[in-house]
């Protein structure tokens, strides 16, 4: 059997039979892999620890018929803080749903990797998750060909200066109010999310730390994220389902 090293995140985990566990990777040089850690329920193993989900290291694997094997793993990241709070988690949960339900198997995204890598680590820094959850969003859409309209009005071309902004999944950005009929789907946007919304999709890591966003403008960007994810992924995220519980039912902590 052919084997070779990758560079990899774990995305989903799977018990498979008393021992074993199936985990669906995601890696810089393959995209996608389906693998089996063999004894890896096992609490004495040392796949265990490295087949949790959102792990990051190095995996060696075994070219299998179905599942690739994975024989042994040196693990670069496991993110302690994430898995020490409910908020990080749900978030990071999200990305990595996002990745697995979006993307197909054996399809390498380099940037993609880079770019869910470099939201795992500031989501383990001091850092808002709900912020850097937006921010791989909206890159995350414009990777995969999905960037919104966020500068013109769709409608009409002009940039967006008028004070009613609406914005439209199905049409797949922003439009002005006055520019209609409005599309079913359309939703009030306010110039504070669009302009934070803009932001995210552009700016690398260091300033992302840095920007403030009203919580107001979030929760706007929240709603239209969700419903722009929802239309592109054409289907209902699990992760996302209990993030709004989460949400909903307890106050935020900071
Ligand atoms: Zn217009």
């Amino acid at each position: 059997m052919p084997t070779y090293n990758t560079n990899a995140i774990v995305l989903h985990r799977l018990n498979f039979s008393e021992t074993d566990r199936i985990v669906r990777l995601y890696s810089r040089e393959r995209g996608k892999i389906a693998g089996i850690a063999k004894g890896a329920r096992k609490p004495v193993s040392r796949l265990a620890g490295a087949t949790e989900v959102l792990t990051y290291g190095r995996f060696h694997l075994a070219e299998g018929r179905n599942l690739d094997i994975i024989s042994q793993v040196e693990v670069k990241e496991s993110f302690p803080r994430i898995h020490q709070d409910l908020y990080r988690i749900a978030y990071t949960t999200y990305i990595a749903e996002l990745v697995d339900k979006m993307l197909e198997e054996h399809e390498p995204n380099p940037d993609v990797f880079d770019l869910m890598l470099s939201a795992l680590y500031l989501t383990e820094r001091p850092n808002d998750p709900e912020k850097i959850a937006h921010m791989f969003e909206l890159q995350f859409m414009k990777e995969l060909g999905y960037e919104p309209e966020l500068e013109k009005c769709l409608r009409c071309r002009s940039p967006l200066v008028a004070d009613e902004l609406q914005f439209s999944p199905s049409l797949g950005g922003t439009m002005c109010g006055a520019c209609g009929p409005l599309p079913e789907d359309a939703v009030q946007i306010s110039h504070a999310a669009l302009e934070a919304m803009q932001k995210l999709l552009i700016t690398e890591a260091p300033e992302v730390e840095r920007m403030e966003i009203p919580p107001d403008a979030m929760d706007q960007i929240a709603r239209v994220m969700r419903w722009y994810v929802r239309y592109r992924s054409e289907r209902e995220l699990k992760s996302l389902a209990f993030l709004q519980t989460l949400k909903l039912g307890t106050p935020k902590e900071q």
